[in-house]
């Protein structure tokens, strides 16, 4: 399998020009790399009817090429589940019947980060586990032998994080993202990730998980994501984001993508042109705040 890089999309809606500046920046890390550019779609949650084409469209018309046929994780539930079978072979899984509510209100572990789960289904004996059965359909959670994991990022070094016992299959049966993400990547030959830094934190528990499986852990690298003027997180309520609405406000897609290769430092044009210049060296290691759209920027 030739090595790859990829975008992995969520199709819950139009991309919007955060998500299209890490996709430039997955591309340009790939094809720096000589590696295979890979998409695929996420839809295994979250999706909307029509914005996966929507999304393929708008990364075509910045430029952004991809290698061989896109991938949808609806149709790969086999080898989630083939992946999940080797875990509960391994003593890795156990059934957990716990409501959100319950996970809040119980209380922590001692010395357990914040936000893990309390292991309340953990060692269930079983009448209980029986009890439990009749009652609610069952989660899958990972039984990890670990409370932390540490991974090689290109941008931000070593870095150390949370594992905790992670949900791999919802309990609406939904295989959930941390498993379909490192099953994906490994069997689609990724073996460089680039993603918003939002995703950093996951990345420990899907090198742990990868580790169980034999997976080899990718090569990581979490760019800063766009952010809006109050310094949140850049989404659609902020106005022109997308290059729908951008275009209607009088910016080409041209300019729209000479905009973000500029935000990174590159000089305007095609990809192809911002490829000779990229070094992943010189990247601005901040989060860039969107001007906004050309009708709400002041001069
Ligand atoms: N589908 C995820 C998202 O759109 C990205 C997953 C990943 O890149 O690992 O946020």
């Amino acid at each position: 399998m030739t090595p790859a890089g990829r975008f992995a999309p969520s199709p819950s809606g139009e991309l919007h020009v955060g998500n299209l500046r890490t996709a430039m920046l997955a591309w340009l890390f790939a094809r720096s790399t000589g590696r295979d550019f890979l998409l695929r779609v996420e839809d295994l949650d979250r999706a909307r009817a029509g914005a996966e084409a929507e999304q393929l469209r708008d990364l075509a018309a910045i430029g952004v090429t991809w290698d061989g046929a896109v991938v949808h994780q609806t149709d790969r539930g086999e080898v989630y589940n083939d992946a999940i079978r080797r875990l509960t072979e391994l003593g890795r899984t156990y059934e957990c019947f716990c409501t959100r509510r319950e996970i809040q209100e119980a209380p922590s572990a001692p010395h357990a980060p914040q936000g893990a789960y309390p292991g309340t289904c953990r060692n269930l004996d079983p009448a209980e586990l029986e009890f439990k059965r009749s009652m609610r359909p069952a989660a899958l959670r990972l039984r990890s032998a670990v409370t932390e994991y540490t991974v090689n990022d290109v941008l931000h070094g070593e870095f150390t994080g949370v594992v905790d016992d992670f949900v791999l299959r919802r309990n609406d049966g939904v295989t959930a993202y941390n498993l379909a993400v490192v099953v994906d990547d490994a069997s689609q030959g990724v073996d460089q990730v680039v993603r918003g830094d939002d995703l950093l934190p996951s990345a420990p528990r899907q090198a742990y998980l990868g580790s169980l499986l034999h997976i080899p852990i990718p090569e990581y690298a979490h760019v800063p994501l766009v952010m809006n003027s109050d310094g949140a997180r850049l989404a659609k309520r902020d106005g022109a984001v997308t290059l729908g609405d951008l275009a209607r406000a009088g910016e080409s897609v041209e300019d729209v993508r000479d905009n973000l290769l500029q935000s990174l430092g590159l000089p305007a044009g095609t990809l192809d042109r911002a490829l000779a210049a990229f070094r992943p060296d010189s990247l601005p290691r901040d989060a860039w705040v969107w001007p906004g759209s050309p009708s709400g920027r002041s001069s």
